[in-house]
């Protein structure tokens, strides 16, 4: 793993107005750079683990030694959100959807305005720090909020299936521009979003769907491996007195 600023598919200043740049750039450079260089460090315990996918890691936590467990839902959920976050941001909106996916959003929540008034409820309604989801699960739509760097993916997730959108609503995001009026910046993300992006994630899950793989699942090797890392990892176990997960 490379310790780096996520690669911008656009200028730091490009989402002006809606989310400004000093904030997108302590976003990238400072916040996504961190949360990276903590879960290496956890990683650097179990080498072997920094080849596989953090969305791998997040949606086996309970499987992982617990010496990095927290670290993992911390810091490797912090480099998943962001990534997707960033993923799903698109200056020169509002954009169009593409019509298959406002179908299925008009079809789970009313309308589309349903959706958005839902979608900024659940966001409005996080107390503290935390992200507002839409997800796809085995059987449908959802709005879910989540503590901290929590995702959907995550074992112990109230709604647990595949995150198309994510808003993060820590105040580290919307702090300089919004002040502390979360409602505001929540309006001004209708407005950069790249709804191709959350429409291909969409169509991704409903294919995983029907092979039957919606989450990434643990084949009969990565389980033994993952066993043998928990006999090593005993040996450290900073968190081994923590209960948290
Ligand atoms: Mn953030």
């Amino acid at each position: 793993m490379r310790i780096a600023e996520y690669p911008l598919p656009f200028p730091e200043d490009a989402l002006e107005p809606f989310m400004d740049a000093a904030t997108v750039q302590l976003h990238n450079r400072k916040y996504y750079v961190s949360y990276q260089s903590h879960l290496q460090a956890a990683l650097n315990h179990f080498p072997i683990l920094r080849e596989w996918p953090e969305e791998w890691l997040i949606a086996h936590i309970r499987e992982l030694p617990g010496g990095i467990r927290r670290s993992v839902r911390n810091n490797g959920g912090g480099v998943v959100n962001h990534r997707h976050f960033y993923q799903t941001l698109k200056p020169g909106g509002p954009h169009p959807m593409p019509p298959e996916l406002e179908a299925a959003l008009h079809h789970r929540f009313g309308s589309i305005m349903r959706f958005k008034e839902e979608f900024a409820s659940v966001a409005s309604g996080r107390f503290g720090v935390g992200w507002c989801w839409l997800i796809l699960t085995q059987d449908e739509l959802y709005i879910d909020s989540a503590m901290n760097q929590d995702n959907p993916l995550m074992p112990h997730a109230d709604i647990r299936g595949l995150p198309l959108l994510g808003l993060d609503v820590w105040e580290h995001a919307y702090l300089l521009r919004h002040h502390n009026r979360r409602p505001s910046y929540i309006q001004a993300f209708w407005n950069v979003i790249n709804w191709e992006v959350v429409y291909e994630r969409y169509c991704f899950g409903l294919e995983q769907r029907t092979n039957g793989t919606l989450l990434p699942a643990l084949t009969e090797d990565e389980a033994h491996l993952l066993a043998d890392l928990r006999r090593q990892g005993s040996a450290y176990d900073p968190e081994a007195t923590q209960t948290e997960d």
